[in-house]
């Protein structure tokens, strides 16, 4: 049985003040989903200090443990500053980075390597979509960004759509479960039917309270990845209220 997963990318935001928020998600987080929030980094260590029901993940890694790369963190770094998990491939870094998929598949095993859970971002632009690449892009985004040891506790994959990222647009319920139908049969060819069931499944792109519990409603997908209504606490709780109720 997946736990289903209400994860909260806060991005390039949030100041100590921010902190708070955490407190204002712990009646929300005492129910069956694990909630996840991953804050910039300067905030991981306060963060994890008074987390209570709440988990503290990570929004990128390097691929090395340590060594000469100024201003990177490594996977180890954000275990011991209270990260359990990591964001890996985000749409946003593979455009702003250049992060290929080999790139993120080394920064998976990195992650692994400190014992946090990778969530491996994969999702096709508006161009895919609409030249009819989707389930090409996201097969191949899967197979180079997935290493061969994925299992259920170590990996996390999000179908996040580059176009309904932070734009108010949201793919049909249909488009979702066709993507999440293919990741599932894709990752149990791969895996095995064990390994390839266990791994969840989240959406990502402009999920918000009045359309979460259509999206959790669809087949095989087991949560949320969620940027801006993942910022406030107001906005974020009736999210993960509509998934502990799925
Ligand atoms: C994201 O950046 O992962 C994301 C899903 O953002 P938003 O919810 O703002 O679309």
């Amino acid at each position: 049985m997946r736990r289903k997963l209400a994860a909260g990318n806060w991005k390039m935001n949030g100041l100590a003040s921010a902190l708070s928020e955490l407190d204002a998600l712990q009646d929300a987080a005492s129910g069956a989903a694990e909630v996840l929030i991953c804050p910039p980094a300067t905030l991981i260590s306060s963060a994890s200090s008074h987390a209570g029901n709440v988990t503290i993940g990570a929004q990128d890694c390097h691929s090395a443990p340590s060594g000469a790369h100024t201003g990177e963190l490594s996977a180890e770094m954000l275990k011991d500053a209270g990260a359990s998990a990591v964001i890996l491939g985000h749409s946003e870094r593979r455009a702003d980075h250049g992060e290929s998929d080999a790139y993120v598949a080394y920064k998976t095993q990195a992650a692994w390597a400190a014992g946090l859970t990778a969530i491996v971002c994969v999702g096709e632009t508006l161009n895919d979509r609409e030249t009819g690449q989707t389930l090409d892009v996201i097969g191949s985004q899967l197979s180079g960004s997935l290493p061969d040891d994925c299992t259920g506790e170590n990996t996390v994959v999000a179908y996040e759509p580059v176009w309904a990222i932070g734009t108010g647009k949201v793919p049909t319920t249909e488009q979702i479960a066709e993507v999440h139908t293919f990741m599932r049969s894709t990752l149990m060819s791969r895996f095995g039917d064990d390994t390839g069931s266990a791994i969840r499944l989240l959406y990502g792109g402009s999920v918000k309270a009045s359309n979460a519990a259509e999206i959790f409603a669809v087949s095989d997908v087991d949560g949320a990845l969620v940027g801006g209504a993942s910022l406030k606490a107001v906005d974020f709780a009736p999210i993960v209220e509509a998934l502990n109720a799925s």
